[in-house]
């Protein structure tokens, strides 16, 4: 059964975003002999959960660009743990209340921003405020007003800022750009893409079902897919429409499990897709005067790869991905060149968000952009 849901009821039940924890912790941790490279720009993580933890710590074990130098957490139970495995003096710990003073820390040059998408906008302007540059996941925020803020705090406090859409950094996905950049199949005429996954479900208390945190399919899951329809074509869409929808209320009772959407691209190209809690789609299919490509999976953190119509074979790149999207943002800075995704990238799916929630609760009609 599909039961339509409604952010601002439940915005309006709830009342306030959650606040985030904050506790001072004790400091006495030495740590193991690391020998610190000064060539590397030094990053410190901050939010330790699953992606922290699982990718892209990995990652800065396999840069040769950048570096693990600090963490900021509200977990003190997670701090000995990190300490010993990466080696993170005393001083490079903070916590959320304390964070600002990274400001003092010249071994930190960026803060990756890695937390619930809802505190995204918060914690980059605190770290954009203390001099650092910063590095802050997809999805880039809430809103447009609060993307935009943090872009005004970067070119004011004269800090890169780049959001973590690892599949621009990608080999096969940075070809087909090319493809749609050099027209190699000739005019783009319509392009199809979704990402989602399926499972049990998250469960209580995850951030994802939770509106005010940024839960919900369309901004976790759908941010990709709205993101390849925009690099595959090279253009902004003009106009927005979907349905979101909740097939397992009890789980997604006030953020979308699924959602549906139409881009009207300029020229009367359209792009259309999905993204799901509850169904797993991982594709990306570009259709052109003169033939054909699709990515499948397309937004994987391993296995991403392609065919075209002409018979090449787009096959899956060995290498770390987030490695890659951390040593390219480290270079970006090192060299002083434009980083691959820039802030207003990020914003500009955000804007795509808003017109799709729009466009939901008006019962799917167009939104022009
Ligand atoms: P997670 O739930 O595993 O981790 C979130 C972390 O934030 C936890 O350590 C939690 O303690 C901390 N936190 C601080 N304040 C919190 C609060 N008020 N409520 C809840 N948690 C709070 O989530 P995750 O999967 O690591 O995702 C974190 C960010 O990374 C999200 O923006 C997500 O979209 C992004 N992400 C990106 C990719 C990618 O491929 N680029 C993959 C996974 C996640």
């Amino acid at each position: 059964m599909t039961k339509n849901i409604s952010r601002k009821n439940f915005l309006q039940k709830t009342g306030s975003a959650l606040a985030v924890a904050s506790i001072g912790f004790p400091s006495i941790y030495i740590p193991k002999s690391k020998s610190s490279d000064r060539n590397k720009i030094g990053v410190a993580l901050v939010g330790l959960g699953s992606y922290s933890t699982n990718q892209l710590a990995p990652g800065l074990q396999r840069t040769d660009h950048c570096e693990l130098r600090g963490i900021v957490t509200g977990s003190p139970h997670k701090i000995p743990v990190w300490q010993e495995e990466h080696g993170i003096p005393d001083a490079n710990v903070y916590n959320y209340e304390n964070m600002h003073e990274i400001a003092d820390n010249d071994d930190i040059d960026v803060v990756y921003i890695v937390l619930p998408t809802g505190l995204h906008a918060k914690y980059s302007i605190v770290g954009a405020e203390a001099g650092k540059n910063v590095w802050c996941e997809k999805p880039f925020a809430m809103d447009v007003a609060e993307c935009q803020a943090v872009i005004d705090a970067c070119e004011s406090n004269r800090v890169q800022l780049t959001i973590g859409y690892r599949m621009q950094h990608e080999p096969n996905t940075q070809e087909i750009i090319r493809y749609g950049k050099e027209q190699t199949y000739g005019e783009i005429t319509g392009v199809r893409t979704s990402a989602g996954y399926s499972g049990g479900g998250h469960p209580i208390g995850d951030w994802r079902r939770n509106p005010d945190l940024g839960g919900g399919a369309l901004y976790d899951m759908g941010v990709y897919p709205l993101n390849a329809a925009r690099y595959a074509t090279g253009m902004e869409p003009i106009a927005a429409r979907g349905i979101q929808s909740s097939q397992r209320p009890d789980i997604y009772k006030f953020v979308d499990e699924t959602t549906e959407f139409e881009l009207e691209f300029p020229g009367g190209v359209f792009a259309k897709g999905e993204t799901s809690f509850g169904k797993s789609v991982n594709y990306l299919e570009v259709e052109a005067t003169g033939g054909w490509y699709k990515l499948q999976p397309f937004q994987s953190y391993t296995r991403v790869r392609g065919e075209t119509s002409d018979g090449r074979e787009l096959p899956a790149d060995p290498g770390h991905q987030q490695a890659r999207q951390m040593d390219n943002d480290a270079l970006a800075l090192k060299e002083n060149k434009d980083p691959i995704v820039p802030g207003e990238d990020g914003l500009a799916d955000i804007r795509i968000v808003e017109a799709i929630m729009e466009s939901s609760e008006r019962g799917g009609e167009w939104i022009q952009l």
